[in-house]
């Protein structure tokens, strides 16, 4: 079987193949960090993990480099870096640093390269610079903007026309542009803002330049994959898009487009702006990385996903069901490292995904792999248990789940010293059990019901979890 994606610019599902298959290339349009990333800005750094940790099954981990951008300079940073009197550098840094300890926690691997936009500011001045000199834009007042009447295919990408650009803006149009929908490739910066020099006086670039400039720069053209959420398409993927054909007289720039849907808030739109927002910084103080991960991807990846509460319920039973077996499965034969040599059914994980990042139908395998594990418990074929364990860890590593020790899910958020008190009370519940002691046995157990714990007794003794909210 062969990976097939669905294109955006096609506008269907194209069997894949990497311009060059042993440097395959993805860019991903990564965060503007002047606050914490809600959940919806973690669903394309996860829908985009699966694609690379797939990309990398398929043709080697060395052979595929990912680059995923940082917006570092932007008016919204601007903004909050005057609300607090410090540079601006002070608050990309501190939101940045925390970005990447969330998404680390969602079990997304780092990007091969993770460029940051004011270091490639001279090359974006000279980016801008060839565009003006090949026809594609102009300057006017201290700006410069692209000529998008120049550009013969705009409008390709989003499938939109001129005038429904025009008629969609809604934007007071600024008196120096030629047309309506002519963007700004460089701005003047007001006297306290940050600023660079250009040949058009001192400013700033506008945020479509800087990916355009840095894919160009990191990755080189033309990339195999560029993503980002459905809301990228218009202006902003189709504005990098015009200009870098523009650049290279219609030389190809990415060879496949890929956008993610919209994670919703109970039906709504998730928006700072409607105060509706989950911040995944503090989501992952109270819930398992591994769990919001589940979430994300329960859906597939071009639907809407809609975030409640009852979704993050049924994450949670999924992965105690999962983690269940692999317990169960320890117990008899130890625990298993990914990586093993796996049986046939073991490759569905693998088929799901290669039909455009099936996550649903993926997920659904991992289910018909631990009920093949629990039929091997049952059966009490060691050689069997083993080898069903195997191919559920090494087919959960590539989504990124499973990859835990059973007993760290389920206690994962104990802290040590409840961890001590538990495992002692269960010893001594053992105690009172052997000798038949029912009373003290069901004192201990409402101890650790207190405790807030859940005790699981199996054939080889007790185990216990963590209860999940409202439980
Ligand atoms: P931003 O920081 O707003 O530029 O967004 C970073 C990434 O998150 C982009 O790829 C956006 O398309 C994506 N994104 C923003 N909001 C959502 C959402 N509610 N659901 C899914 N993706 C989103
Ligand atoms: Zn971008």
């Amino acid at each position: 079987m062969t990976l097939k994606l669905y294109d955006t610019m096609a506008r269907k599902k194209r069997p894949f193949e990497p311009a060059n298959d042993k440097r395959v290339t993805m860019y991903v349009c990564g965060p503007t960090v002047y606050g914490y990333a809600h959940i919806g800005n973690a669903r394309p750094v996860v829908v985009f993990d699966v694609l690379f940790r797939l990309l990398r099954h398929l043709y080697g981990e060395d052979q595929v480099v990912y680059a995923r951008n940082v917006t570092d300079v932007d008016d919204k940073i601007n903004q909050k870096a005057a609300d607090e009197g410090v540079e601006i550098g002070v608050i990309t840094e501190r939101f940045f640093k925390a970005y990447l300890e969330d998404m680390d926690a969602l079990g997304a691997l780092r990007p091969t390269h993770q460029p940051r936009a004011t270091d490639f500011i001279k090359e974006m001045v000279e980016a801008i610079a060839d565009l003006i000199t090949k026809g594609g834009a102009y300057e006017a007042e201290g700006h410069v903007l692209f000529d998008t009447q120049a550009a013969k295919d705009y409008g390709q990408l989003s499938g939109r026309s001129l005038d429904d650009m025009i008629a969609g803006a809604r934007v007071e149009v600024a008196p120096y542009k030629r047309h309506a929908a002519d963007f700004v490739l460089w701005k003047p910066s007001k006297p306290h803002e940050p600023r660079w020099p250009s040949p058009w006086g001192d400013g700033r670039p506008g945020w479509h330049s800087e990916c355009s400039t840095m894919i160009e720069q990191v990755l080189g053209l033309p990339i195999d994959i560029h993503g980002g959420g459905i809301d990228l398409v218009f202006p902003h993927h189709e504005n990098e898009l015009a200009q870098a054909t523009c650049a290279h007289h219609g030389g190809e720039f990415a060879r496949f487009w890929m956008h993610n849907g919209f994670l919703d808030m109970d039906g709504t739109k998730m928006s700072k702006s409607l105060g509706n927002v989950i911040i995944p910084h503090e989501l992952l103080q109270v819930v398992p990385g591994e769990l919001v991960r589940w979430a994300l991807l329960s859906a597939h990846y071009r639907q809407p996903l809609d975030w409640t509460e009852s979704l993050l319920d049924q994450s949670r039973k999924a992965l105690d069901r999962l983690y269940g077996a692999l317990q169960d499965a320890a117990r008899e034969v130890g625990t298993a490292k990914a990586g093993a040599e796996v049986g046939e059914k073991a490759r569905d994980v693998e088929y799901a995904l290669l039909d455009d990042l099936n996550t649903p139908k993926a997920l659904s395998a991992l289910f018909a792999l631990s009920d093949d594990l629990r039929t091997a418990i049952a059966e009490g074929d060691k050689s069997a248990i083993a080898g069903a364990r195997d191919d559920l860890v090494t087919a959960g590593a590539l989504l990124g789940f499973l990859q835990k020790a059973p007993g760290e899910w389920f206690q994962g958020a104990a802290a040590d010293g409840l961890k001590d008190q538990v495992e002692a009370l269960l010893v001594q519940r053992a105690e009172a059990r052997a000798s038949k002691d029912w009373p003290t046995a069901d004192r201990i157990r409402g101890e650790l019901d207190a405790l807030g714990v859940v005790v699981m007794d199996g054939p080889q003794g007790a185990t216990w979890r963590l209860k999940a909210a409202g439980e």
